[in-house]
């Protein structure tokens, strides 16, 4: 499985990014892109590119996306607010990085949740 992805890169630190956490298992930066006054993508060190690639092996990295979602939810500020988490998968979903990643959103009420787009 390629290792590069531009989020390796972000993991490796090869390019810059606004990292906020790390540990041997998920990375999480602010998004480039923000759409909320908080954005920041949780990723895992190990590239899966979507959620379909996803394995049993896989179970202790993705329960490890909601920890830290949860953690920097709280270091955010916007846990008792709410937020939102989101994963994109493929084309449909709107993915656009192959490296499967965690959306934390918040700080703002946000819309609802779109329907089919026509
Ligand atoms: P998705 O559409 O779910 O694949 O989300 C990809 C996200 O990656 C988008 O929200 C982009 O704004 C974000 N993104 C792309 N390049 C970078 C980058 N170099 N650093 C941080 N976020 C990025």
């Amino acid at each position: 499985m390629s290792e590069d992805t531009l989020f390796s890169k972000i993991i490796r630190k090869e390019i810059p990014s606004d990292m906020v956490y790390q540990d041997e298992l998920v990375t999480a930066f602010r998004d480039i892109t923000p759409k909320a006054p908080t954005h920041i993508l949780i990723v895992p060190n190990k590239v899966i590119p979507t959620v379909d690639d996803v394995t049993e092996e896989d179970e202790l990295t993705l329960g490890r996306l909601f920890t830290v979602a949860a953690k920097l939810a709280r270091q955010e500020g916007i846990s008792e607010d709410g937020y939102r988490l989101v994963v994109n998968c493929r084309d449909f979903g709107g993915q656009e990085v192959y490296h499967l990643h965690m959306h934390l959103i918040g700080g703002a009420r946000l819309g609802h949740i779109p329907s089919v787009n026509k």
